[in-house]
C-alpha cells in the first residue's frame, strides 16, 4: 500500500532524531523548535504524532499513541519529572496509553466519557491490525488477535481553560467538527498550535457517525477553523497529530476555505472532486474532496453539506 511505498517518510529528515534506549524499534522521536519532542509511530499507517511539551515544572503528553507500546516509558525517557497527559480527541489512535496515567485531560464533552468507560475495544480494530497496515510486518510484542485499549479516567477540560507548565501556558481551545471532543492547545509562550486531528496534511476526517468516533460536522468544523483564524497571528506554526510534524499557520485559512467551499456546495476554483474515493459506509456515500497538501473526506449526503452529484 502507498504508505509503506513511501517509509520513511521524506519529511523526517527536517528533523534532528533523538536516540532512544527504549522501544526505538517502533517509536521514533523528533527535537522541535519550542521546546517540543514528537514520538511518532511510522511503522503502522496512522502515522500518528503524540508531543510532549516541556515546561519548566512539568510536561505535557498530548497524546498517548496507538498503544501497542509503552509511550510512558519513550515519555520519561525524554523528561525525567512530572508528566501529565491530555488528549485532542478520544479517537482509538490517540488514546493508547492513557490507561497508564491516574487520569488523563480530556474536553468535557459526553464522547470523551463514552470511550473512558470504554476504553477501545479489540473489535473497533478491525482491518487496522491486519499485517499490511505495519511496515515490516507486526511488530515482535504486538499480538494483533488481542490487542485493545483499556478503559481509563478522564479529567474534564473547558475551553478557555488554562495549563501551567511553569514557564508555559497552554489554553485549552474546543474545537469540534473532526469530532465533538476535539481540543487543540495553545501555547501561549511559544506561539505553538497543538491542533490534533483538526488539521494536518493529510486526509482530513468530517464523516464520522458512530457512538466510538462520534458524529463529525462540517459546520462545526467551519466554525472552529474560523475561531482558530481569528487568533493565528498568535501561531508561529501547527504541530499536527498525523503524518507532517508542523506546518504553516496558513493553512488554517487554506482549511477554512476548503470547509467553506464544500458547505457552500462548490469546491474551490479548479479542484474538482476525486470521485474515485466514493465509496459507501451503512448506505451513506463518503467523499474525499481533494485540496492543496490536503484533502477532506466527508458525507456526501445534503444535511452534511456535500456536493449533489446528480
Ligand atoms: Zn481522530
Amino acid at each position: 500500500m502507498s504508505f509503506q511505498e513511501k517509509y520513511p517518510r521524506p519529511y523526517y529528515s527536517k528533523y534532528e532524531q533523538v536516540e532512544l534506549d527504549c522501544h526505538s524499534d517502533w517509536f521514533r522521536v523528533y527535537r522541535l523548535p519550542g521546546k517540543v519532542f514528537a514520538i511518532t509511530e511510522p511503522k503502522h499507517c496512522q502515522e500518528v504524532n503524540s508531543f510532549l511539551i516541556i515546561g519548566s515544572q512539568r510536561a505535557l503528553l498530548w497524546d498517548t499513541g496507538e498503544g501497542f507500546f509503552d509511550i510512558t516509558e519513550v515519555a520519561r525517557e525524554l523528561y525525567p519529572g512530572e508528566i501529565i497527559a491530555a488528549n485532542s480527541h478520544s479517537h482509538f489512535d490517540h488514546i493508547g496509553c492513557n490507561h497508564r496515567f491516574d487520569h488523563v485531560l480530556a474536553y468535557d464533552d459526553p464522547q470523551a466519557h463514552y470511550t473512558a468507560e470504554r476504553g477501545a475495544p479489540h473489535g473497533l480494530f478491525a482491518d487496522q491490525l491486519s499485517p499490511e497496515m505495519f511496515i515490516g510486518g507486526y511488530p515482535e510484542g504486538l499480538d494483533p488477535e488481542t490487542f485493545f485499549v483499556p478503559p481509563y479516567r478522564i479529567r474534564s477540560v473547558r475551553d478557555g481553560q488554562l495549563i501551567d507548565l511553569g514557564e508555559r501556558i497552554l489554553e485549552v481551545i474546543h474545537t469540534p467538527g473532526h469530532s465533538p471532543d476535539s481540543m487543540m492547545l495553545l501555547d501561549r509562550t511559544n506561539g505553538s498550535l497543538f491542533t490534533g486531528d483538526m488539521f494536518y496534511q493529510a486526509a482530513l476526517y468530517a464523516h464520522f457517525d458512530c457512538p466510538e468516533f462520534g458524529r463529525s460536522d462540517l459546520n462545526a468544523y467551519l466554525n472552529s477553523m474560523e475561531r482558530i483564524q481569528s487568533r493565528i497571528q498568535e501561531v508561529k506554526a501547527l504541530y499536527c497529530s498525523h503524518n507532517e510534524l508542523i506546518a504553516a499557520p496558513f493553512k488554517i485559512k487554506e482549511a477554512a476555505d476548503a470547509f467553506r467551499s464544500i458547505l457552500n456546495g462548490k469546491v474551490m476554483e479548479g479542484l474538482t472532486v476525486d470521485l474515485r474515493h466514493v465509496y459507501l459506509e451503512d448506505g451513506t456515500a463518503i467523499v474525499e474532496y481533494p485540496f492543496r497538501e490536503f484533502s477532506i473526506v466527508s458525507r456526501a449526503s445534503p444535511a452534511s453539506g456535500g456536493l449533489d452529484y446528480e
